[in-house]
C-alpha cells in the first residue's frame, strides 16, 4: 500500500515539469514604472497578474500596465488550454521623477471656485466611465506612434507645483507643438469621448484601444472626430490648442490601462521616435 502511494507521488513530480512547458509566451514592451507590456500566449489561455484576471484576445494577446509607483515585482500566471501552467515573476524597474513648477496659471484653474466644482465632477465622471470600459477589440496591436511633434514641455510622473501649490503628479506627456498643428491618432481605436469644453482639459478627445487601454488628447483647438467613430493609426483627430488649464498651446497626451496612468512616451518608443516637424 505504502509503495503505491509513493509511486503516485512520483508520477506527480515527473509530470509537473512537462506540464509547465506546455504553453507559449512572449512579452513585448518595457518592464518599468509607467510601462506597458503586450503579452502573447496560446488562444484560450487564462491570464492573471498579481491574482487579478486580465482579458485575453481570441489570438492570445493581453496587456499588463505598470503605474508610476508600481511595486518592483509582479506575478504573472498563465493557465494554458492544454492544462499547463506558466508562472513568472516580472521585475519592474524603478524610475526617478522630476519636480515641475508652473506659475502664471489663472488662480481659478488651480483652486477652483465652488460653482466650478459641479462641472469638474461631471467631467471626471465622463472620463472615469471611459476608463472603466473593457472592450474586446485588440486595436492596440497596431502599435503606437507620437500623435504630435514638438518640444516636450512636461514629462510623465513629475511632481507638480502649480502657482506654488503641490498638486497630483503629471499623468501624461506634454508636446508644445504650435497652435493649429495636427494631432493624429497614435494607434487604431474608437473615439469614445469628444467634448468641446472640459474645465481642466478644454477641447478633449478620448480613444479606446481595447482591453481597458484608453488615451486622452487635451487642450485642443479643433476636434475633427465624433464619438463612436473608428479611426486608424495616423488619422487626423484635431489640432493643437490652448483650451482648458494651460499657459500656452500644447497637447497633453495621456494613456491609461483602466485607472493606471502609463507613460505615453514609452509606448511611442521614446522622444527619438518623434517625427520631425
Ligand atoms: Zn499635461
Amino acid at each position: 500500500m505504502g509503495w503505491r502511494i509513493g509511486l503516485a507521488a512520483m508520477l506527480v513530480i515527473w509530470w509537473s515539469p512537462v506540464a509547465t512547458m506546455a504553453g507559449s509566451l512572449t512579452l513585448e514592451g518595457t518592464l518599468t514604472q509607467g510601462g506597458l507590456v503586450i503579452g502573447k500566449t496560446d488562444p484560450g489561455a487564462r491570464v492573471s497578474i498579481d491574482g487579478s484576471p486580465v482579458r485575453v484576445s481570441p489570438d492570445g494577446q493581453f496587456l499588463i500596465g505598470f503605474g508610476r509607483d508600481a511595486k518592483p515585482e509582479a506575478r504573472l500566471r498563465i493557465s494554458h488550454p492544454g492544462g499547463g501552467l506558466t508562472e513568472k515573476t516580472l521585475k519592474v524597474s524603478k524610475r526617478q521623477y522630476k519636480v515641475q513648477r508652473i506659475n502664471g496659471l489663472p488662480p481659478g484653474k488651480v483652486t477652483p471656485h465652488p460653482e466650478d466644482l459641479i462641472r469638474i465632477r461631471g467631467d471626471n465622471a465622463k472620463i472615469g466611465q471611459v476608463r472603466r470600459q473593457d472592450t474586446d477589440r485588440a486595436d492596440f496591436s497596431s502599435g503606437f506612434r507620437w500623435p504630435a511633434a514638438g518640444p516636450i514641455s512636461g514629462v510623465y510622473g513629475s511632481q507638480r507645483i502649480l502657482n506654488g501649490k503641490p498638486k497630483n503628479p503629471h499623468n501624461g506627456v506634454d508636446v508644445a507643438a504650435p497652435l493649429g498643428a495636427p494631432v493624429v491618432a497614435p494607434a487604431d481605436g474608437r473615439v469614445v469621448l469628444a467634448q468641446k469644453d472640459m474645465f481642466y482639459t478644454g477641447k478633449t478627445v478620448m480613444i479606446d484601444h481595447g482591453h481597458g487601454l484608453t488615451s486622452v488628447y487635451a487642450h485642443m483647438d479643433k476636434i475633427n472626430v465624433t464619438q463612436g467613430q473608428h479611426i486608424t493609426k495616423g488619422a487626423a483627430i484635431g489640432t493643437i490648442g490652448k483650451t482648458g488649464r494651460v499657459t500656452g498651446p500644447h497637447l497633453h497626451w495621456g494613456v491609461t490601462l483602466f485607472g493606471t496612468h502609463l507613460d505615453p512616451a514609452l509606448l511611442a518608443g521614446g522622444v527619438e521616435k518623434m517625427p520631425s516637424r
